[in-house]
């Protein structure tokens, strides 16, 4: 099967153009019919010549940009779309809203393969990964469903450093200055902690933002909540977390899902200062939600934060929304959990 044109980038337009025997500089015209003009012909892309047209249509194909099958609506305004991409892979990707602002979650994978304990995603194994023009299509319906799309987070479905090839493409796919030009500072990746991408990462020229699970600081109580630490041990995730934050002279957001009774005691707290003192972060708390809807209070959820903020770590309690529509963190099941 010939590849869609939608999943290249600029870069690699120009490529296959020459490759074709066309001149490269047409790439950004090409780029630009697609990606801002949403054209949907390939035989009749907006302002590029009629024989490149021809010649980019004998070696790709241009399908239409996949529609959300499904939307629900929470009560508190956040807005889940549910994808059903080709091979019947689900995906799903949220609109939150903020203040004045939203932001859009994407998914990387049908599903995923980390098997995390608490995590419904992880429950359903790995359908596949998505591809650079599946995850752009979410990026355009989360664009149709908002005023003032700020900001853009890789935290629902699946690993986004298991199908970074992928991943990079659609960021730089989606901050390409002929394209949607959404600067990579508003993007956030996040990773349970695959530790040859955050290097990666580190090396690279992208500007986006990195943030790290770090689930439990006790190593055998980690390794059975997310059994990637058996492969990527957080001692070692969090050490090229600092090699990443000293590199790029930034800052990491860490997160923390806080599981009653299983990783919020004391001796949690005071284990989780110890190992993240003197990385420059932010540590957002995330109460657990089951899979089948919103979860009760965490009691301890603040006196958590407290002991945290009195052992100097800038912690924060993450406002959960669309929980009702199984929309918050932990409980995208691509509609599966929903009645
Ligand atoms: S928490 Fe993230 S990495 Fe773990 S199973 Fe869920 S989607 Fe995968």
């Amino acid at each position: 099967m010939q590849p869609d044109l939608r999943g290249l980038t600029r870069a690699e337009i120009a490529a296959a153009l020459v490759s074709l025997g066309e001149k490269p500089g047409n790439a950004g015209a090409v780029f630009m019919a697609l990606h801002r003009r949403g054209a949907q012909d390939l035989a009749r892309l907006p302002n590029v010549p009629e024989r490149v047209c021809r010649a980019l249509g004998s070696a790709f194909t241009l399908a239409p940009l996949p529609a959300p099958e499904r939307r629900l609506v929470s009560a508190d305004g956040t807005r889940k779309l549910l994808f059903r991409f080709a091979g019947d892979a689900p995906a799903e990707c949220v609109v939150l809203p903020g203040k004045d602002q939203q932001t859009a979650c994407l998914s990387s994978q049908s599903g995923c393969a980390c098997g995390c304990a608490f995590c419904a995603t992880g429950a359903l194994g790995l359908k596949r990964s998505l591809t650079p023009e599946e995850i752009v299509a979410q990026f355009e319906a989360c664009l149709r469903e908002s005023v003032d799309l700020r900001s853009l987070v890789f935290m629902g479905m699946g690993e986004p450093f298991l199908n970074w090839e992928n991943v990079k493409k659609a960021i730089q796919i989606l901050s390409d200055s002929r394209g949607r030009h959404f600067p990579q500072v508003k993007m956030t990746v996040s990773t349970v902690g695959v530790i040859p991408v955050i290097e990666e990462l580190t090396a690279s020229g992208l500007r986006v933002r990195l943030a790290v699970s770090v689930i439990a600081a006790a190593p055998e109580l980690r390794a059975r909540l997310a059994p990637m630490e058996k492969t990527y041990p957080l001692e070692r995730v969090l050490a090229a977390v600092r090699r990443y934050c000293a590199a790029r002279e930034a800052h990491v957001m860490l997160e923390y899902i806080l599981l009653p009774g299983v990783n919020d005691r004391p001796s949690d707290s005071a284990l989780l200062a110890k190992l993240i003192e003197g990385i420059p972060c932010r540590l957002n708390l995330i109460p657990y939600n089951p899979p089948g809807g919103p979860g009760p209070a965490a009691p301890r959820v603040k006196e958590f934060q407290r002991e945290l903020i009195a052992a100097g770590v800038r912690a924060y309690l993450r406002a959960e929304k669309g929980a009702d529509i199984a929309a918050a963190c932990g409980q995208l099941a691509a509609g599966l959990n929903q009645g």
